[in-house]
């Protein structure tokens, strides 16, 4: 394993070179009208206080990561039928004025062509929309039947299509998958040729289908991450928070083994805790200034250098410029 991370950091650092970025996570509604098996905010657990966060909350905590110096906003939610596309178009336009260099992300699930377009038009650069397992039995195993990987899967090139900078990506270690199924996600990171990929292990959530399922392993995860890496030379890749939840220097080994984004929290705190996709998340208490402070030790704790440009993935827009 050891062999693997040092080739998946050796690729990372021929592109990247000891950079990590930071991006600044707004997590924004926790009401979804979806009903994943593995997700602490589904539409059916009833134990969730939910909340919305006001178009002048989220300018504000926009403000706060601006002035922390932050290139990027990162826009997640659940999908929540209060945020139509007007009001989408909306947030992301007030955004787009205020900081006209910005880059704006957003992940609020699957929606028609027609909304991407908007939303793009509007401003919005970047859109993450993890496909959670490319394997059809394993999909439905994870997800009401009113969902599908088709769509998901076709959202992901419609987002593509349309300019954004897509992210893909999926969960290590949820239930029902084998090597097969995770070989099935590399390859279709392989097809899909996303400009991020996000990766994570999976963690059981309290009051839904999988509360009483196995969290996935590090090494696992730092695997699949390694792999992801040396697949896709250039990905924009985060050490994710459910990487540093289940192992004291998680993310810090997720950049060790490739990674090279970091994605610290500007929701209000008086928020954090209730945007809980698993249980015993990290960071739910700290301020925003505190996430930043305490990311950037851990980044040159492990010899990378924090980096408050925005990123964009190198060659993207080259390539976009050239079809
Ligand atoms: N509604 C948006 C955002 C989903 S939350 C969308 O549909 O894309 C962001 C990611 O959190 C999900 O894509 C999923 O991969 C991850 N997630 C959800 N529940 C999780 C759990 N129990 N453990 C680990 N990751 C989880």
């Amino acid at each position: 394993m050891e062999s693997l991370f040092a080739q998946a950091r050796a690729v990372r650092a021929k592109h990247y070179g000891k950079e990590v970025f930071f991006r600044g996570l707004i997590e924004f509604t926790n009401f979804c009208k979806n009903d994943c098996f593995y997700c602490g905010i589904r539409a059916g657990n009833r134990q969730v206080k939910r909340y919305r966060l006001s178009f002048e909350q989220i300018l504000l905590a926009c403000k706060m990561g601006d002035v922390l110096g932050y290139k990027t906003f990162v826009l997640q939610g659940g999908e929540d039928p209060f945020f139509t596309d007007d009001r989408i178009v909306e947030i992301v336009s007030g955004i787009r004025k205020a900081y006209p260099s910005h880059a704006i992300t957003l992940s609020i699930g699957e929606k028609p062509r027609k909304s991407y377009e908007r939303f793009f038009a509007a401003g919005a650069n970047r859109y993450l929309l993890r496909h959670e397992t490319a394997n059809e039995e394993h999909y439905a195993k994870m997800h009401p039947a009113s969902m599908s990987l088709a769509n998901r899967k076709q959202c992901l090139f419609i987002l593509k299509e349309i300019g954004f900078q897509a992210g893909a990506g999926f969960m290590v270690g949820t239930p029902f998958q084998t090597s097969q199924t995770l070989l099935e996600d590399l390859r279709f990171l392989e097809e899909l040729q996303p400009a991020m990929v996000g990766i994570g292990p999976f963690i059981p959530a309290a009051n839904t289908p999988f509360a009483d399922k196995p969290s996935g392993s590090l090494e696992q995860t730092l695997r699949m991450a390694a792999l992801t890496r040396i697949l896709l030379p250039r990905v924009l890749m985060p050490a994710t928070t459910a990487l540093g939840t289940i192992a004291p220097e998680g993310r810090e080994r997720g950049l060790m083994a490739g990674a090279n984004v970091v994605m610290p929290n500007l929701s209000p705190k008086s928020v954090r805790k209730l945007y809980s996709l698993y249980d015993n998340k990290i960071c739910t208490g700290d301020e925003a200034a505190e996430c930043r402070l305490c990311m950037e030790g851990r980044i040159r704790k492990f010899g990378f250098a924090p980096s408050m440009v925005r990123g964009d993935a190198v060659g993207f827009f080259a390539e976009k410029a050239a079809l």
